[in-house]
């Protein structure tokens, strides 16, 4: 051949490669853009970001074809009904904390974070290798939900109070902000609960319509200004050991993305998911600092009241497990799940984490 009829043919072979794969490129590329609804306030940079982590990720790796924009709570729905948006397709999708929604099915309200139940290392370990995604996508397929894990806080502290609280006694009446089965438990307490979006929580704390509340961490806690206004700052929060935030997807909406964009959108959850524990355990000691520096008092919770609500939560389970057959199936799979990870946990981690927490005592 040639050299002027190879470079022909040559350019003729582009030329067809081309004629047959732009139209598969249109097909498994599209042009797609979703909405996502934050159950959080744009000022949470570690909650809040992680959903802002997840779209730009899905963004960068579809060179901007799929484009998710992040709404905060309030924007399109509030916190509360992110569910309810997500399941009618008034948005596609939404980031948030299962357990607000405690009150459709108690069922939701375990899977952010069983009471008394998973760490948060434990947490994934149930939700990817432990048959924990399974059973959560079983349960939320009713309600037309696909959910991928988006985030962990870490074992969370247990709420602001303006009174110390030393005995159960203490709780009698008192008004805590606190969300799901951990309300419920606090109420077998003699506690009053009261679920309040995050960004509300400040104003209802500082005119007294609520006596305490309960938020995250260090770092989230500090930003909402709690330590202006209710001084003692108690731990841990034995409802949230390793809280687990979710994207909820519209399964109609997922159905139609390409098998490309599915596997984008699920690596980037992934993503998200460990991004945020990263950031909470990177900003938490510096905050805690703070915090005692103006003033916060520190109290654990006692062990006699550790006990107390352990035990609630115990008879708890078992209420609704009666009537309730997908939150026995969760509840039973964490706790077993929980039991046989606590008898290895206890072996080199725990052991580790002692001895370096008193070696830098001295
Ligand atoms: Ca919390």
């Amino acid at each position: 051949m040639k050299r002027r009829e190879f470079l022909t043919a040559a350019a003729g072979a582009t030329a067809a490669a081309t004629a047959v794969a732009a139209p598969a490129i249109a097909q498994t590329a599209p042009e797609v853009k979703w909405r996502l609804t934050s159950g959080f306030p744009k000022s949470l940079d570690t909650i809040f970001g992680a959903a802002e982590v997840f779209s730009k990720y899905v963004s960068d790796a579809t060179d901007g074809k799929f484009q998710i924009q992040v709404f905060a709570a309030g924007e399109i729905v509030g916190t509360f009904q992110a569910v309810d948006a997500v399941e009618s397709g008034t948005v596609e999708m939404a980031h948030t904390a299962s357990y607000y929604y405690v009150g459709k099915n108690p069922t939701f309200g375990a899977i952010t974070a069983l009471p008394f139940g998973l760490n948060p290392r434990q947490q994934n370990a149930w939700l990817y290798y432990g048959g924990g995604n399974e059973l959560v996508n079983e349960f939320t397929a009713k309600h037309k939900i696909r959910a991928f894990p988006g985030g962990n806080t870490g074992t969370q502290m247990g709420g602001w109070f303006r009174k110390e609280i030393k005995t159960v006694e203490d709780l009698k009446g008192l008004k805590m902000r606190i969300a799901g089965l951990a309300g419920q438990i606090m109420a077998k307490l003699g506690a009053v609960p009261q679920q309040v979006a995050g960004g509300d929580i400040y104003p209802s704390l500082e005119r007294g319509t609520i006596d305490a509340a309960e938020w995250v961490g260090p770092y989230d806690d500090e930003k909402l200004g709690f330590y202006k206004v209710a001084p003692y700052y108690y731990y841990p929060g034995w409802w949230e050991g390793g809280a687990t935030l979710h994207f909820f997807v519209n399964m109609d909406k997922w159905a139609e993305l390409p098998k490309s964009y599915q596997a984008v959108l699920e690596a980037a959850a992934a993503a998200a998911n460990v991004m945020m524990q990263a950031k909470y355990d990177a900003v938490n000691p510096a905050a805690i600092q703070r915090l005692v520096a103006n003033g916060t008092q520190l109290r654990p919770y006692s062990s006699e009241m550790m006990q107390a609500a352990y035990t609630a939560a115990q008879e708890l389970y078992g209420e609704i497990s009666a009537q309730n057959a997908d939150f026995k199936k969760i509840a039973d799979s964490l706790t077993a799940f929980r039991d046989q990870e606590y008898l290895w946990f206890q072996v080199a981690e725990y052991t580790y984490d002692s001895f370096m927490i008193r070696g830098r005592k001295k």
